[in-house]
């Protein structure tokens, strides 16, 4: 017969965290990164068993809710393991691996907090690639917040969530959380489509605002040349002339946001 493993809860030790801290820092892949810090975790753990990983397998795999450690140790090592990752842009692959494969956590507050050391693992150098129907997007993104502004004041909610969705999305380009190697490309009427080397793709598109009646109860729906159309389960509110919530020669109002 073979015993059952029941799990560990306990801190790592201050020689274990280190051995750990260590691994991560001199693995050289996102792969290199989970297999460190899995590695690492499991056999310092399992030695309480007297086991090593090398025994789970097909029929007899390993489970992490078994295992636990302090939060502040759990937190720390997947830190280090992210902040390592930002070499490669991976720190969100590295995190969601190891929320499922990493033990589990539990609140000890006399386990000091331990202190890794996190240095500025990114590349000195964001490499953009942005094609030349791109630039002129971008371009056109911001003269279209700027029209807006003219039309409906520097202070209204139609400017404010244009030109704040825009700056978002436009220094979100220039950020490397998913790498240094980023491609720009067209994606239509004042969109974008963004290729981050580590795989990571998604599109900034604006999203115009409906143009709808702004008479309570009417459900109309007014299009750029005035065509009306409605929904066949509501009813138009009693006659009235609809009232467009923005006038069909201004600038058109919306706001960007991403898609993955
Ligand atoms: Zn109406």
């Amino acid at each position: 017969m073979t015993s059952t493993p029941t799990g560990v809860r306990r801190a790592l030790s201050d020689a274990e965290l280190a051995g750990l801290f260590d691994a991560i820092a001199a693995a050289t892949s996102t792969g290199d990164v989970l297999v460190a810090t899995i590695n690492g975790l499991y056999t310092a753990l399992l030695t309480d068993l007297g086991r090593t990983l090398d025994t789970f397998g097909p029929d007899q795999r390993l489970n992490p809710t078994e295992f636990a450690i302090p939060t502040s140790q759990w937190t720390a090592i997947a830190a280090a393991a992210t902040n390592r990752a930002d070499e490669w842009g991976t720190a969100m692959t590295i995190s969601i691996n190891l929320i499922n494969a990493m033990p589990s956590s539990y609140d000890d507050p006399t386990v000091p907090d331990p202190t890794p050391q996190l240095p500025d693992r990114r590349p000195a150098i964001h490499h953009l690639r942005v094609s030349r129907e791109a630039t002129d997007i971008i371009a056109a993104c911001t003269e279209h917040v700027t029209a807006l502004g003219h039309r409906f004041g520097l202070g209204s909610d139609i400017y404010q969530r244009a030109a704040t969705s825009w700056q978002w999305h436009l220094t979100r380009l220039f950020s490397m959380g998913s790498g240094a190697e980023t491609s720009i490309t067209a994606e239509g009427h004042l969109s974008l489509l963004v290729t981050n080397a580590s795989g990571f793709v998604y599109a900034v598109i604006f999203h115009r605002d409906p143009r709808v009646c702004t008479v309570a109860g009417c459900p109309a729906v007014i299009g750029d040349d005035g065509s009306v159309s409605t929904t066949p389960a509501r009813p138009v509110a009693a006659e009235h002339e609809h009232q467009p919530s923005y006038p069909s020669d201004a600038p058109t109002p919306g706001e960007w946001s991403a898609h993955s």
